[in-house]
């Protein structure tokens, strides 16, 4: 990285060194908390991702043949690493995105090392496989193996903790990995890979920046062994478009409009804390696929749960500078999406929505006394009050700090208001009926569900989405190929 008149400009990483472009172009990327462009980084081309990919196919060998224990002592170095640069990773993540540097300092790294340290101890089940005996002389068993190269197309909104379940555990099968981050939020990616590089032998982790071109061209390549997305439901279906000539295993991980439900017989405090802060007005201003933007109300209690949230909301939340340690939520982090966000409040309106909190964005609404912040793509918590499921406020992804919230009758009412939608990541259920909990988390259609808490994710459970919130998971075994070997000794 080079500072020339205050712009820092970030390079790719490819067979372990910095390159430029090879054509020398550029992208910017902008600071969302002011709207300044703070960095450059590169916007490959073809040449650049072939370059990539010839240099992770020669490093595959010797990495696969690598004792699973031997790889796992690199992942091991690697966590050391993440913790030592962790100050200055999770700064390079804010700058970038605007997600508060409290949350990507004191929540983000640790999560990464723990991850690091999962895919570490994981990385010696890629050796176990069955022993079949066929007949009595004749005895079957199974081989799981390496892939070859796995890329990971990552979305703006969590570039680090997505790179690195996409990358901690393909290169704990013995895979080369290269990395395509977003075009709006790539610095830290560049940055980590230059970091990692520092342990992991050449060309086994690349990183690749640039914009959907980019991507499309990486997973088609016919020396790719598997993709793995986080991002959007358009982009999954480019891909599958483009792995029809290419066919290869594929990962989606994508959006969600996740219901938070609360009964009445809920810990009504806990709850409206639960479905407000941790929910969706995260300190990445709600940019979280598993956002819970559908709160489902029990009617009995939606006069009294209307105030709590609200408290819940002015006591917590407070903008300003991400980088400063009080803040505890952040802007939205690009043009693009503050503009869609923005949209998607006045749509909630138009469609008969009440706007019960919030409703206001922009940076001059906020910051009469920071100049600097005005410029920034800042939106308010908000809270809409609707009666009917199947606006498009209901049913489609903002991907922002809004929420509608939903009024429900009975557990029919809030299952089918719960299903009622075409993603299925995440649901939440507040109640302390243990019966009714149990029932809810059967029924409800979505890859994770959470009770009396929202949003636990981590290495010790699987995570991933049903129906249009996608299918696979970026686990150990779906970065392996499994070998059927038969032996007749008669
Ligand atoms: P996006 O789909 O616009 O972009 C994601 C990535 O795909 C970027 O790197 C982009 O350059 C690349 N891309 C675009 N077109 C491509 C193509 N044709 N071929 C290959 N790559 C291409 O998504 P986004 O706006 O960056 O991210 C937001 C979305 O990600 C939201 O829907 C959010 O819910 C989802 N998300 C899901 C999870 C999860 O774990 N399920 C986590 C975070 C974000």
């Amino acid at each position: 990285m080079q500072t020339i008149n205050e712009i820092e400009h970030y390079l790719n990483v490819i067979n372990g060194k910095q390159l430029p472009a090879t054509q020398g172009k550029q992208l910017t990327s902008i600071n969302p908390a002011n709207g300044k462009v703070w960095a450059t980084i590169p916007c490959s081309t073809e040449e650049d991702i072939d370059l990539a990919i010839k240099h992770a196919k020669q490093a595959v060998p010797a990495w696969s043949q690598l004792s699973a224990m031997e790889r796992a002592k690199y992942l091991r170095e690697i966590a050391l690493q993440v913790e030592k640069y962790g100050e200055e990773l999770a700064m390079l993540e804010t700058k970038d995105n605007g997600w508060v540097y409290r949350e990507t300092l004191h929540g983000l790294i640790p999560s990464l090392v723990s991850i690091w340290l999962d895919a570490a101890g994981a990385a010696s089940h890629v050796n176990k496989g069955e022993t079949v005996q066929l007949d009595e002389e004749t005895i079957g068993y199974t081989l799981r193996e390496p892939l070859g190269i796995v890329v990971g197309i990552l979305p703006w909104n969590a570039p680090l903790f997505t790179f690195t379940i996409k990358a901690a555990y393909a290169l704990a099968a013995g895979n080369a990995v290269i990395i395509k981050p977003s075009e709006h939020a790539s610095v830290s990616s560049l940055k980590y890979t230059e970091l990692l590089n520092q342990i992991l032998p050449p060309g086994i982790l690349n990183v690749i920046s640039g914009d959907g071109s980019t991507g499309s061209y990486l997973v088609g390549h016919r020396d790719v062994d598997r993709v793995t997305l986080t991002g959007s439901g358009q982009t999954a279906r480019a891909i599958t478009k483009k792995l029809a000539q290419s066919p290869k295993p594929v990962t989606f991980e994508l959006g969600g409009k996740s219901p938070n439900i609360v009964f009445a017989d809920a810990d009504v405090k806990k709850a409206a804390e639960g479905v407000t802060l941790n929910g969706i007005f995260t300190g990445n201003a709600g940019q979280i696929c598993v956002g819970g933007s559908r709160i489902l109300v029990q009617k009995d209690i939606l006069p009294d749960f209307l105030p709590l949230m609200k408290k819940s909301i002015e006591e917590s939340i407070h903008f300003g500078d991400p980088m400063n340690l009080a803040t505890s939520m952040g802007p939205i982090a690009n043009n693009v999406q503050y503009k869609k966000v923005c949209d998607f409040i006045e749509l909630g309106k138009q469609e008969g929505g009440e706007v019960i909190f919030g409703g206001n964005y922009g940076g001059e609404s906020f910051f009469d006394d920071q100049a600097d912040l005005q410029k920034g793509y800042w939106v308010e918590p908000t809270l809409l009050l609707v009666k009917d499921s199947s606006l498009r406020i209901c049913q489609e992804e903002v991907f922002g700090p809004v929420s509608v919230v939903l009024p429900f009758d009975n557990e029919e009412d809030a299952l089918r208001l719960a299903n009622d939608t075409s993603f299925g990541l995440g649901a939440g259920i507040w109640t302390n009926n243990l019966g009714r909990a149990h029932r809810m988390m059967k029924k409800i259609d979505s890859g994770n569900v959470w009770v009396n808490t929202y949003r636990r994710v981590g290495p010790e459970l699987p995570f991933g989405g049903f129906k249009e919130s996608g299918f696979g998971k970026d686990s150990l075994l779906e970065n392996t190929r499994e070998k059927a070997c038969v032996i007749h000794i008669g």
